[in-house]
């Protein structure tokens, strides 16, 4: 009743709106839209009336699908860019090899369920890295419930064969507010207020790792360490844990855990351990694992309120993988626009190609893949003549530890001294810390700047400025035809996680632009729903547009972009 008297209305407005707007046209013809005559106009034009950057998407995701790191689907998809470039017009379009990074991994086939006591189809996804179950698994369900290392005694000898609950129940909340969330005029204002990064005390890789909040992480990832050990010891057939965050079928995943021996280990030795990996499933040396399975935070938890009412349960779980390990290296795709008058002086833009394996990387980071990739091909399609050359590097291995623009960087530019230690790795990861001399390359003062796309589908609001505050003053004039589409904003503030940390972290001007984040942390950051239908075009080609358009500018200028004074110890 309610829809069909909401549908009256709804006609009603309709038929009211047409009259108007016939009204409003036959009374008022608009002028016909200025032909852009400047570069920045062009571009503008071109990246918002005749973008590409979906049907790029589309093909990197849909089509070619996940990427991760050394498998098959992103030597294709380095394979495919390669081409993709190199048929828009642009030069030197190739494949840098690095490395050796380790084994890829493919998945085959998957399916989980509860077979007994009754049937239970699960949400669920493998780990990456992880081992197969060698044909079908059929076997009892055991929740090991250890809260401490003691705890696992009494599952001693119970678990060969079977299917382990490895984690505690985990609690899931209602959705008060909408995932889907775009910066406020608040949080731009405290982005452009933020306090300048190189003036702050503290802070830095130390604090991080003094913090009580590390001290329980790292903790809890012994607890975690030691129970994947003992599932192991022990012949458990496959782990199934819940996912760190996510309900509604969405689920959160990266790769198996190898389990290692943080135990009395200084903490930066365990931290890195942790994020870094001594020992990875990717080696090709890697020690055995077992399968590990994430399920849907609904269904794991049923699973474990079913045990502990009594009931017994059998699940049925086929998992099949394959490691390809004939070819270890790993490969960033990279292509150029020569310049003319600076043409030995170079502008770059990038972002990481490599995905996490359950969705199609859509967001992170197809995203980011796809607006590089765009900004080359607007400057291309409209001839803009640069005057430095403007180069293109698609990233791998950034999922597991910006390796490959760090290889990229190291190999053209310059590395720190120590470059390998864990201190250096670690600085690295995390960005804006002091640390040892940079030895350079010849191409190093012939480098001008680096932009960098990976927060998501969410279109530019502003650029971070990492400490560097000489080009405030240029990126201000460069974003100011860009105010109407929603990018103003100058945050002196560092930002990490991504591609730029491996040329700012050798004082080469790398930035990342700030993005709305959309959905980012809530639905798609390597999850499952990564995938091209949580993408929004719109942003995209604005962000394609306002990448385009930097470029340029930093192609055009008189000088290279400033530099900020670099921190050694
Ligand atoms: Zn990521």
């Amino acid at each position: 009743m309610l829809r069909a008297k909401l549908t009256t209305a709804t006609l009603a407005f309709a038929l009211i709106f047409l009259s108007i707007s016939i009204n409003a046209q036959t009374a008022a013809q608009p002028a016909p839209p200025k032909a852009p005559e400047t570069p920045i106009e062009k571009i503008r034009d071109e990246g918002m009336n005749r973008s590409q950057v979906m049907q790029t998407l589309s093909y990197l995701t849909d089509v070619i699908g996940p990427r991760l790191t050394a498998s098959p689907n992103l030597k294709r998809a380095n394979n495919w860019t390669r081409d993709k470039l190199k048929e828009w017009g642009l030069e030197n379009s190739h494949l840098e090899a690095w490395g050796p990074f380790g084994r890829g991994w493919t998945l085959q086939n998957f399916s989980a369920e509860i077979i007994a006591p009754q049937a239970i189809p699960l949400i669920a996804y493998p780990k990456a890295w992880s081992l197969s179950t060698n044909g079908l698994l059929t076997s009892d369900v055991i929740f090991v419930d250890a809260k401490e290392e003691k705890d696992l005694e009494k599952f001693k000898g119970n678990l060969k064969g079977k299917i382990v609950l490895s984690a505690p129940i985990k609690e899931i909340k209602a959705h008060f507010e909408a995932p889907g969330r775009r910066m406020t005029e608040k949080d731009l204002l405290a982005l452009a207020d933020a306090a300048d990064p190189t003036k702050s005390r503290g802070g830095g890789p130390e604090a991080m790792l003094s913090s009580p909040r590390m001290a329980e992480f790292i903790k809890a990832a012994i607890l975690d360490a030691k129970k994947m050990k003992f599932f192991i010891d022990e012949g458990a057939a496959a782990i199934l844990a819940p996912s760190r965050s996510g309900d509604g079928g969405t689920i959160f995943l990266e790769n198996a855990a190898i389990p290692q021996d943080l135990q009395g280990k200084p903490m930066m030795e365990a931290v890195m351990s942790l994020f870094m990996g001594k020992v990875n499933p990717w080696d090709k040396d890697a020690p055995a694992n077992v399968p590990q399975i994430t399920v849907a935070n609904e269904h794991y938890n049923r699973l474990i309120r079913m045990i502990q009412a009594g009931e017994k349960l059998q699940a049925r779980i086929n998992l099949g993988v394959k490691f390809h390990d004939d070819d270890l290296m790993a490969y960033n795709t990279i292509a150029e626009i020569p310049g003319s008058d600076k043409k030995d002086e170079i502008v770059m833009v990038g972002a990481h190609m490599d995905s996490w394996h359950s969705g199609t990387g859509a967001t992170d980071n197809g995203a980011g893949t796809a607006v590089a990739m765009e900004a080359m091909r607007i400057l291309k399609a409209l001839n803009l003549q640069p005057r430095r050359t403007i180069r293109i590097g698609l990233w791998s291995g950034e999922e597991q530890g910006i390796y490959g623009s760090r290889a990229y960087v190291k190999s053209h530019f310059g590395a720190r001294a120590d470059d390998g230690t864990p201190q250096a790795e670690m600085a690295a990861m995390m960005g804006g810390g002091a640390g040892a001399k940079i030895v350079t390359k010849p191409e190093f003062d012939k480098f001008s700047a680096y932009f960098n796309l990976d927060n998501g589908t969410g279109k530019i609001r502003g650029v971070y400025l990492q400490g560097n505050e000489a080009v405030r003053p240029i990126f201000r004039e460069w974003l100011a035809p860009f105010r109407d589409l929603g990018a103003t904003t100058l945050s002196i503030s560092n930002t990490g996680g991504t591609d730029h940390l491996s040329f700012d972290g050798i004082g080469l001007p790398g930035f990342q632009f700030i993005q709305d984040e959309i959905e980012y942390n809530e639905r798609t950051h390597h999850s499952n729903m990564d995938v091209f239908d949580r993408i929004q075009g719109d942003d995209m080609k604005q962000a394609a547009t306002i990448m385009a358009a930097f470029l340029y500018n930093a192609a055009m200028m008189e000088d290279k972009l400033p530099r900020k004074p670099v921190k050694t110890n």
